[in-house]
């Protein structure tokens, strides 16, 4: 960070009001002072300044000296050359528009309770418990649905072991900041914490180390990131899927986006949604997100491709590795090589170079499309 005190008034401009805002709510949870509360009524997802002191763009602690909400920004100023730095000791490449990776592997889990709830293979929610039953981390920032899930509303939640774990498997299309599980955390007692979350997101653990945003970074152990090209608003259940086709969201099994909205039904009924009809529902924060492959997690995880029950899975830092070599070791994942589906890889990267064209004009170069 550069000698200038960058507090929440530069990231109220630059990033809240400007549309480069993702709601992923990494500035919220490094606030010191508690004053950002967080929006996520009719579809707002973004952080606000609760104090009573001047405008919202303006905060108390910031005019004096404090930068924290700056420090966590996974969209503030030069974020993608900055964390690249600090992950991998350079920045990526033109051509590297999925990010900079160690390794493709196609993995999926041995747990058969966990390779049936899980999305794809499983691997996420094995990942999750390998960690928590090996003493890596003692809490994963995940998330579930509310109440008994009828309302399909994704919100954040703390899993501490394998009935949680098993409880908030699976994809949900709306957003869930699940980095705002952080407070719960901690209060029952947790210091290594792997968050769980959206590409956006996934930049929060690297970012906030990187800028030394104190001891939140230090919790945040692990990054998991879900590969993702959008997030819809909750609008899209009434709107387009009740609307136009009579599917009420109480009667939805199981959902999925594979090249079209796929929704699976309590009644045994599957049906298909044009991917181009939802479109008039992204989620405003995801307008300008260039980022589809999680560049920045530990362990990048998705469903593209050949094969549906297996999780695509890109491997990029040296802890990251160093899990996935654990649970292979242990015989609680299956991995084959990311070369059995070349089709998977290259459509990554194709859906990586499209999110990066969305980076607007007005923002720093290095996440834009760059030619070689
Ligand atoms: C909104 C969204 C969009 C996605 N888009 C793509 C895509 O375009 N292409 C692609 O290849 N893959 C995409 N994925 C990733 C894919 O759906 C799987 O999450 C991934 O392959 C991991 O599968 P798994 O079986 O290993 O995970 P699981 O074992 O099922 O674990 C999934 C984890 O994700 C968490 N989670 C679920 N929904 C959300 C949410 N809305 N916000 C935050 N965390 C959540 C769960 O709590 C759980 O911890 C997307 C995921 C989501 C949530
Ligand atoms: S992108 Fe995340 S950290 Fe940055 S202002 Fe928005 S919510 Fe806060
Ligand atoms: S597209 Fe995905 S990664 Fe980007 S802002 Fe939206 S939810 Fe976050």
């Amino acid at each position: 960070m550069p000698p200038e005190k960058l507090s929440w008034k530069h990231l109220y401009d630059e990033v809240v009001t400007s549309g480069l805002c993702t709601g992923c709510a990494g500035c919220v949870i490094a606030c010191p002072h508690d004053v950002l509360g967080y929006d996520d009524l009719n579809g707002v997802y973004k952080p606000l300044q609760t104090e009573d002191f001047g405008g919202p763009g303006d905060c108390s602690h910031g005019d004096k000296s404090c930068t924290s909400c700056t420090r966590a920004c996974p969209r503030f100023r030069a974020w993608e050359p900055e964390i690249d730095g600090f992950l991998f000791g350079r920045a990526r490449q033109a051509e590297e528009v999925s990010g900079i990776y160690k390794d493709v592997v196609l993995a999926r889990a041995t747990d058969p309770v966990l390779h049936e709830v899980g999305q794809d293979g499983g691997l996420v929610s094995a990942i999750l418990l390998y960690c928590l039953e090996n003493d890596i981390i003692d809490a994963a920032l995940v998330s579930y649905l509310e109440g008994d899930g009828s309302t399909w509303k994704a919100i954040p939640g703390v899993a501490r072991n394998k009935e949680d774990i098993i409880a908030s498997a699976g994809s949900r299309y709306t957003y869930s900041a699940n980095t705002l599980a952080y407070t719960e955390a901690i209060e029952s007692g947790a210091e290594r914490i792997a968050l769980v979350g959206m590409s956006c997101q996934s930049s929060i653990p690297p970012v906030m180390k990187q800028r030394k945003a104190g001891k939140v970074a230090r919790r945040l152990a692990l990054s998991i990131g879900l590969l993702c090209s959008k997030t819809f608003d909750d609008a899209i259940f009434e709107e387009l899927f009740e609307a136009k086709y009579g599917l009420k969201r109480a009667d939805m099994r199981k959902m999925n986006i594979k090249g079209v909205f796929q929704i699976w039904m309590h009644n045994g009924d599957y049906h298909e949604v044009p991917l181009k009809e939802c479109h008039a529902w992204t989620r405003e924060g995801c307008k300008l997100c260039p980022d589809f492959a999680a560049e920045h997690a530990d362990i990048s995880t998705g469903g593209i491709g050949a094969f549906n029950d297996w999780t695509l899975t890109i491997v990029r830092t040296e802890i990251g590795r160093e899990i996935m070599a654990g649970l292979q070791d242990a015989g609680w994942i299956e991995v084959r090589p990311g070369d059995d589906d070349p089709g998977a890889i290259a459509l990554m990267h194709k859906l990586a170079a499209k999110s990066r064209k969305r980076w607007p004009e007005f923002a720093v170069d290095a996440p834009r499309l760059l030619t070689t």
